[in-house]
């Protein structure tokens, strides 16, 4: 049952309001403000109990703690509940009935800012669960690809050993095992860099700062301008802006983007294009490429760590890329989704906030 703390003096006819109120709720009248789950206080008490509440307000911040106001006609205190957006927060008094008290109208707004108390605890439990369980898979993620890299060191520098050592004496089939394990050693090693660098997006980020996106992707074509000649590629642009962001990331994703159209172009050499629209308060950027293509039944699962639609032998990767991808998005409060038609070329489209006017 829900407690509610009546605070109304004598003169709010504190005897009459608690008789109304018993029948339905628990009633606490314990003149020192208690933990309960809603405040119904007066207009002439109001004053006397304007600090205790304020403090237990702000201590049940962010939780929503509603306190009532009881006002009495003609007492000449005037009480009004200031605009929503003018609010400071914590707001002290939620609403206000007048007396003479309607008693339906009166439950009913009880019920509904009990209701709302309750739901707001609720969200706030399962807020701060979210909260411990993201931050301890976030150092799972960042422990488990740190400590694996030391084991995995270890095979890799044996497995060379064994080659320089060993190597002449191998015959055919040993020579062709020992490849296939230096291979999956050298893509374990591609994975868990991956991992590592996933899971430190938040953790490392650099300062969010104006970031020009037409330099960003110069730099990203110019980190890829090996891959762009051998497969004979063309990238164009349209002009793009400016944004509030974390420009090392932002060069991270765009190069994730086009080094994929490149990858899955098929036979033909690729040409992407790089397109910004503003819609609204965002940007959208779009990397359009006229490659394979995706099924649309594996267009959401590629943004998932590891996951990919190819073998290692057909096109390298790790399948962390798009789940980078996801992530810097992520942090800088966009989207980020494919359109596609299998065989004729995808559009990757992230979007970011447009960058608040600095005025003049
Ligand atoms: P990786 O490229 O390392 O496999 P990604 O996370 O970057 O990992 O991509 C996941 C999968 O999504 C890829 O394996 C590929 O099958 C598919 N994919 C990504 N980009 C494209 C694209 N532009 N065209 C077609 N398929 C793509």
């Amino acid at each position: 049952m829900n407690t509610i703390q009546l605070l109304v003096g004598d003169e709010g006819n504190r005897t009459a309001v608690r008789r109304l109120l018993e029948k339905h709720y628990e009633v606490d009248t314990d003149r020192t403000v208690r933990k309960a789950d809603l405040y119904l206080v007066d207009d002439r008490t109001f004053p006397e109990y304007h600090t205790d509440l304020s403090e237990r307000v702000e201590q049940s911040h962010p939780v929503f703690c509603p306190v009532v106001l009881v006002r009495r006609e003609a007492n000449g205190v005037q009480i009004s509940l200031p605009n929503p957006n003018e609010r400071e927060d914590p707001v002290l008094v939620d609403d206000i009935v007048d007396a003479p008290l309607d008693r339906n109208l009166l439950f009913r707004r009880l019920d509904t800012l009990l209701v709302r108390r309750r739901q707001s605890k609720d969200l706030m439990h399962y807020v701060s669960k979210l909260e411990k369980s993201n931050a301890s898979l976030k150092q799972f993620a960042y422990a488990a690809s740190h400590d694996l890299q030391e084991p995995l060191r270890m095979v890799s520098s044996y497995l060379q050993l064994i080659e320089r050592r060993y190597g002449d004496a191998l015959d055919d089939d040993g020579e062709e095992f020992l490849e296939y394990a230096v291979d999956g050693a050298e893509r374990m090693r591609d994975m868990i860099e991956g991992l590592l660098e996933y899971s430190r997006v938040d953790t490392r980020g650099e300062m969010m700062e104006t970031v020009d996106l037409n330099r960003v992707l110069e730099d990203a074509i110019a980190n890829l301008q090996m891959k762009i000649e051998e497969y004979d590629a063309t990238i164009t642009s349209d002009s793009l802006p400016s944004v509030e962001g974390d420009g090392g990331q932002l060069r991270q994703l765009i190069q994730n983007l086009l080094s994929n159209a490149i990858e899955y172009s098929g036979e033909d050499p690729p040409r992407i294009h790089v397109s910004a629209e503003r819609v609204g308060t965002e940007w959208q950027i779009s990397v359009r490429d006229d490659g394979i293509g995706i099924d649309p039944d594996d267009q959401n699962r590629i943004f998932d760590v590891f996951q990919r639609l190819h073998n290692h032998d057909e096109h390298p990767g790790t399948g962390i890329g798009l789940a980078l991808c996801q992530r810097i998005v992520d942090r800088h409060d966009g989207r980020i989704w494919v359109d596609s038609t299998v065989g004729e070329g995808s559009t990757f489209t992230f979007t970011l906030p447009v960058a608040a006017d600095p005025g003049p």
